[in-house]
């Protein structure tokens, strides 16, 4: 069968530009579309890749080359084979985006590399790494053990295979009896066998849940960055970005394996048990779901517990981290306005796209996934009376709906999973909770594991007004129905005087350290360059702190089904 090659050229990383030649052999066809795709798997968001093409051309004049949209081209080949050249520039940091520079090329191969339309081939890649780069790794096999050719057998194996070359730090492990390598690109105040250790105790603990590890080795590439922090997860690999001098930290080390957790916990939750519409993808548009909720809520929920459960969070620690997400969760105005399956479906306009309307207007569906996971784990503890949790739905969903049929689920086939370990019907919690955006009964939920919640802001005055005010006395946000926002104050609104005080920092707060509700403030703003005066009544406040605190009076089936939720008995 023929393939595609490619080859792959870095001789001026300072340059931040890749030069790439596509060798496309003969089709029994004369004219073919070439595209690159506009997303990639994990992230979404349309990224328009093909923006980061300098130019793309033929040597051979007699092929004709015709751009028939922002990331395709069309191509006269007259039946021959030909080598089409392009350059790439690549000087985004993420993990989501192509990078080079004169320390590492990092290669996010949706970014990169073309594919022909409706004609999947498999894929040659012969890297020609620059003179100072002397390693490579990825999950793409080699060809003829050369570590610089490598193979892909389709479009979604490769698009789902970073690629780090450079000169990386590497370490083998064995985890859950599969072969793991370690690379780690960049300075830090990283500690290799500590680290190695407790990603080792996350997998065990993780392929403990499913009973199964789908890969035969996995690859794992971190880059260390000066500001940045984030994971992409993939087939069989993740990469991860983090603050290069955060690992010495505990609580900030914690966050990274917390971080590890999530992308390793995808392996399952999304790249294999997945929703629908999320493989085989569609990488030159959005692909749409409802499920985000559960692909990155539910992984959220885990990567914490999964860390709980290693030991490296203490149950005290963890209780705190359940109780700040569902502070995070419930002082987000857009709560009223969006549900957790609107969030999801909007992400790629939404999510991926905040602006200073985004925290009245959204949900993020990770971190109201995540509560909502932690109450329907409570729940099916509640009703099984013990006997199962979500890892049974996890574990069941992902036997049934990968390793049994291999295709996507429905938001009604998950629900019956979760119903069938429940014992009961959750109509009412998805019409309530996932389509709708009805106020969470959390005491009615957490009761079951002797837990309740206490809003220590019950009846307090909302003395900030619901505005953020930053150094230069600029609003840079304004809560949904806030007495800021009914006075007529805005983002970019510049703060100038309270009462007839020249506004300073802390002035709001000192006018506002002994007012009731109805008392006014007059404020002079100035809007675009003009002076406006308004008047703020202060009212009270829907902002909620919560403490979580357990329940005195609780009974012995609750203190059995908090020890079944954070693992007591093992
Ligand atoms: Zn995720």
């Amino acid at each position: 069968m023929s393939s595609l090659s490619f080859h792959v050229f870095m001789d001026n990383p300072h340059t931040h530009t890749f030069t790439i030649k596509m060798h496309i052999p003969a089709m029994g066809k004369d004219v073919l579309s070439l595209a690159l795709p506009v997303w990639t798997p994990g992230s979404y968001l349309v990224r328009e890749y093909s923006k980061n093409i300098n130019r793309l051309y033929c040597e051979d004049k007699n092929v004709g080359i015709n751009k028939t949209a922002k990331n395709t081209w069309e191509i006269t080949t007259n039946n021959q084979a030909i080598d089409i050249i392009y350059e790439l520039y690549a000087f985004e940091e993420s993990v989501r985006t192509c990078w080079l520079d004169s320390e590492r090329a990092s290669i996010i191969p949706a970014g990169m590399f073309l594919f022909i339309e409706d004609t999947p081939l498999p894929v040659n890649i012969s890297f020609h790494p620059h003179h100072a780069f002397k390693d490579i790794a990825t999950s793409l096999p080699m060809v003829n053990n050369d570590p610089w050719v490598r193979f892909a057998a389709d479009a979604d194996t490769l698009y789902d295979s970073p690629i780090e070359i450079g000169n990386h730090i590497t370490q083998h492990f064995n985890a859950a009896g599969v072969e793991h390598t370690l690379v780690i690109s960049g300075t830090g105040n990283y500690h290799i066998p500590s680290m190695i250790t407790d990603m080792q105790a996350v997998i065990e603990t993780e392929v403990n849940i499913f009973k199964h590890h789908p890969c035969k080795s996995y690859l794992i590439i971190l880059n260390t960055s000066n500001t940045l922090r984030g994971g992409l997860e993939h087939l069989h690999s993740t990469s991860l970005i983090f603050k290069r001098l955060m690992f010495a930290d505990r609580s900030n080390y914690q966050e990274f394996i917390s971080l590890f957790a999530h992308e390793y916990f995808h392996l399952w939750n999304v790249k294999r048990l997945r929703p629908k519409a999320l493989g085989p993808f569609n990488y030159i548009t959005e692909n749409y779901t409802t499920s985000l909720w559960i692909a990155e809520g539910f992984t959220s929920y885990y990567d914490d517990l999964i860390v709980y459960r290693t030991g490296l969070y203490a149950e005290e620690e963890y209780l705190t981290i359940v109780e700040k997400n569902i502070n995070l969760a419930e002082n987000a105005p857009g709560k009223k306005i969006m549900s957790v399956a609107e969030a999801s479906f909007d992400a790629w306009i939404k999510y991926y796209r905040q602006n200073e309307n985004s925290e009245n207007s959204q949900v993020n569906y990770y971190v109201r996934g995540g509560v909502l996971a932690t109450l329907l784990d409570i729940l099916i503890i509640h009703h099984s009376d013990g006997k199962h949790n979500l890892d049974n739905v996890m574990r069941t969903a992902y036997e049934r709906f990968y390793v049994n049929r291999d295709s996507g689920y429905t938001e009604d086939e998950f629900k019956a999973v979760i119903e069938e370990f429940a014992g009961i019907s959750m109509n009412d919690f998805y019409r309530q909770y996932v389509f709708g955006t009805s106020q969470i009964a959390f005491n009615d939920i957490l009761c079951h594991v002797g837990l309740q919640l206490e809003n220590t802001l019950e009846n307090t005055i909302e003395s900030d007004l619901g505005i953020t005010i930053n150094n230069n006395n600029i609003i840079t946000a304004v809560r949904r129905n806030s007495a800021g926002e009914q006075a007529g104050i805005y983002v970019t609104d510049e703060i100038i005087a309270i009462n007839g005080y020249r506004y300073s920092n802390g002035l709001l707060a000192s006018l506002t350290a002994d007012a009731k509700t109805g008392d006014k403030l007059e404020i002079i703003l100035s809007k675009s360059g003009r002076m406006h005066t308004v008047s703020a009544t202060i009212q009270i406040t829907d902002k909620v702190n919560y403490r979580l605190k357990a329940m005195d009076d609780a009974n012995d089936s609750q203190r059995a089904h908090y020890a079944k939720w954070l693992l007591k008995n093992k």
